[in-house]
């Protein structure tokens, strides 16, 4: 696994660089491993150098599409690393006209799925600066346990569990193999669990989420669907939100948020990992996408930039029960 990892990167190292190199893209947005070694953060690459300090591994969460829209500013024409969910986000910013497809070169990472931290921290019962991990095809061992190995489909990531498009689309270039469709995934299983309980008690649930919100726009900062030119948050006139830290203020901000990001949302989770107190996002978003497809047809966002959302198109048919 270790040498096939290597292997992995040469081949994608070789193939940026020479786009890098010979000029046909300014700017490379890639990983690099951060302080330890449960992190990848973003990576700017502008020479050879600089790709020396790529990397591919199973920590590289962060979905850099979100970054073009500003490096498009500085740059003629970037070059982006991509899985599965972030071509769909990048799919929908062209969708959106937020980004110029000319000017980016996409180049697809078939993903076999990111481990969680907080998963491996749980399972080892230890920190994890005193852990260390192998990974396997299918298993993860824990080092400095007494070799404790575990499925790798049990630490990934929550998105990753519910993932059924792990394999880029829309790319100009897959580095590697694809890894398959996963659509044996259930997507809706924490929905389902909700929809159960009492409206009341989901509505507690839910104050007491948003109560605990600081409104700081982290998660919007991090949406790719999130690229109105002003948000609403911002407007003065006319004012949609107050300042005062206020629940039924954070409601306003949730449900229109969730409300703007229908039928847009790409399920790549940036809003919920960003988020400083842990509040569970993409259970509001996906409980939106399961209504929608409900309503509509089955529609997951960015998957086919021919296919129009949803909420943007009408059918004489479409259910309207809602607005009697
Ligand atoms: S959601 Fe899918 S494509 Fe995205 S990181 Fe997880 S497995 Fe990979
Ligand atoms: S990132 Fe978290 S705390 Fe910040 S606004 Fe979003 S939900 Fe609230
Ligand atoms: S709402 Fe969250 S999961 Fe959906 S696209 Fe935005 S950041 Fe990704």
């Amino acid at each position: 696994m270790a040498e096939r990892r290597i292997n992995n990167m040469e081949k994608i190292r070789t193939a940026v660089a020479q786009d890098l190199l010979s000029g046909r893209i300014d700017l490379l947005l890639g990983w690099e491993k951060g302080l330890y070694w449960w992190q990848s953060r973003p990576l700017f690459a502008r020479n050879s150098e600089d790709l020396q300090r790529l990397t591919w591994d199973s920590f590289c969460v962060a979905n850099l599409s979100g970054y073009l829209q500003e490096e498009l500013k500085e740059n003629k024409k970037i070059g982006i690393l991509l899985k599965g969910c972030d071509s769909r986000a990048l799919n929908r910013l062209v969708q959106d006209q937020m980004v110029d497809r000319e000017r980016v070169v996409a180049y697809g990472l078939p993903c076999p799925g990111l481990l969680d931290p907080r998963l491996l921290k749980q399972e080892a019962g230890l920190e994890l600066t005193a852990l260390g991990i192998e990974e396997g095809e299918d298993r993860v061992t824990l080092t400095g346990t007494k070799g404790k190995s575990i499925a790798r489909e049990e630490l990934l990531l929550e998105k990753c569990r519910r993932c059924h498009h792990p394999d880029p689309v829309g790319c100009d270039q897959l580095l590697l193999p694809p890894v398959g469709s996963r659509e044996d995934r259930s997507r809706f299983h924490q929905v389902t669990r909700l929809e159960e309980i009492p409206a009341e008690e989901r509505f507690a649930y839910w104050s007491s989420q948003f109560e605990r919100c600081l409104r700081c726009y982290a998660c919007r900062e991090a949406c790719p669907c999130c690229s109105c030119r002003e948000c609403f948050v911002e407007q003065e006139e006319p004012r949609w939100l107050g300042k005062a830290h206020e629940n039924s203020e954070n409601f306003i901000y949730h449900l229109t948020r969730a409300f703007h990001s229908a039928g847009r949302c790409v399920e790549c989770g940036e809003c919920q990992r960003v988020c400083p107190v842990e509040l569970p996002l993409m259970e509001l978003s996906s409980k939106i996408i399961k209504d929608i497809n409900e309503l509509y047809g089955e529609y997951q966002a960015g998957l086919d930039t021919e296919q129009d959302p949803p909420l943007l198109t009408y059918q004489p048919d479409d259910p309207a029960a809602f607005v009697e």
